[in-house]
């Protein structure tokens, strides 16, 4: 594994890592934020929720791991909120 990863791939790397907690199993409960596959507007939904329509163009989304792209988690609404935002900005550039 590099050792030096370079600053614009820097956020995708915590995005995998993240994802890897995924599958490592962390406790439920918490909120999955994640990217419409049609649109690509990133959202957020409650672990456990078996769909999702997209605010943006409407869609109805599965959730479930090999349907779509889970960008993070978090274990509450709030912080949620914050990661949505946070991937939005990082994503605009
Ligand atoms: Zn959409």
């Amino acid at each position: 594994m590099a050792s030096s990863a370079s600053h614009s791939i820097d956020w995708r790397l915590n995005i995998c890592l993240m994802t890897l907690n995924v599958k490592n199993g962390v406790p439920l409960g918490g909120y999955i934020i994640f990217a419409c596959p049609k649109c690509r507007m990133i959202r957020y939904v409650r672990e456990g929720q078996k769909t999702a329509k997209c605010l943006k163009c409407g869609c109805q989304v599965k959730i479930h791991p090999d349907k779509i792209l889970i960008l993070a988690r978090a274990k509450d609404a709030k912080e949620a909120v914050e990661m949505v935002k946070a991937l939005k900005a990082k994503l605009r550039r």
